[in-house]
């Protein structure tokens, strides 16, 4: 089944691909259908299988020898890595949860949008409100939908905690924006302070990471991406490899702390209470 859902992942990559290479252009999603960027000839459904198509081609263009971009392989290769990834966790873990597969899914979909974000970022040092935005809703939609069906993995403890009597899923809501709120306050007055550090992007990007994480969760976010944007400026800096001022992209740090903090909010949550 892993393998099952590794083959998925990369199916859904692609798709990935396609929002990572049309949405910072404003291009449509669907029309026209996948084609060479470089000869514009559309690609034939044997092009289209992800990881494959890249490999046997050779990362070119068929007909125009034009390079296909490493990225595309990437993409396909993080996405069948996730996906596979969470099939395990789930696994080990979701049967004796209740709602414990609805977590994993919902994961999975977010995991979907960070990936594109991450790379959108890096190719275009750019935030897209196309994603963002719908993706913010998505999450205050989906945050008290989870805390009712998976209780188990809702953030709602400091909330619940205040507020006893108030029901799951109205805690898990107001838990999550005030994460939401927390991570964009923080952002934004950085932004204010030192605009050159960071863009209107990012300040975004971080609502829509506290949205995801909620309150208190949304810190240990915050402050991990700072921590881990920190020491990897330093060892850039240090092995020559950016100069002083080269400005690097803040959201792919933001990114992988987001999702370190969803998939292991709890148990550093534990941790921390435990002492
Ligand atoms: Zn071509």
């Amino acid at each position: 089944m892993a393998v099952i859902m590794a083959l998925v992942g990369a199916i859904v990559g692609s798709f990935v691909n396609v929002v990572i290479d049309r949405v910072p252009a404003r291009q449509s999603l669907l029309r026209p259908g996948s084609h060479c960027p470089s000869c514009q000839r559309a690609l034939r459904p044997v092009e289209l299988v992800p990881v494959f198509s890249y490999v046997a081609l050779r990362g070119r263009c068929r007909t125009c020898d034009a390079p296909i971009p490493r990225r595309v392989l990437l993409v396909e290769v993080a996405t069948a890595v996730l996906f596979a990834a969470l099939w395990i966790g789930n696994d080990r873990v979701a049967p004796a949860v209740p709602g414990g597969t609805l977590w994993t899914a919902a994961i999975a979909v977010y995991g979907c949008v960070m990936i594109a974000l991450f790379v959108i970022d890096l190719e275009h040092r750019r935030v897209p409100n196309a994603i963002v935005l719908p993706a913010m809703g998505l999450a205050l939609v989906m945050t008290p939908v989870l805390a009712w069906l998976a209780p188990r993995y809702a953030h709602y403890g400091v909330v619940a905690w205040v507020a006893p009597a108030l029901p799951l899923p109205l805690a898990a809501l107001i838990g999550q924006l005030v994460g939401g709120v927390a991570a964009f306050g923080i952002f934004w007055l950085i932004w204010r302070i030192a605009p050159q550090g960071m863009g209107a992007g990012d300040v975004k990007l971080a609502g829509f990471v506290g949205l995801l994480t909620g309150f208190p969760c949304a810190l240990a976010a915050v402050f991990g991406s700072f921590i881990l944007g920190g020491v990897v400026a330093a060892v850039l800096l240090l092995s020559g490899r950016v100069g002083r001022k080269t400005a690097i992209p803040f959201a792919p740090f933001l990114i992988v702390a987001a999702f370190a903090v969803m998939v292991f909010g709890d148990v550093l949550l534990a941790w921390y209470l435990r002492r």
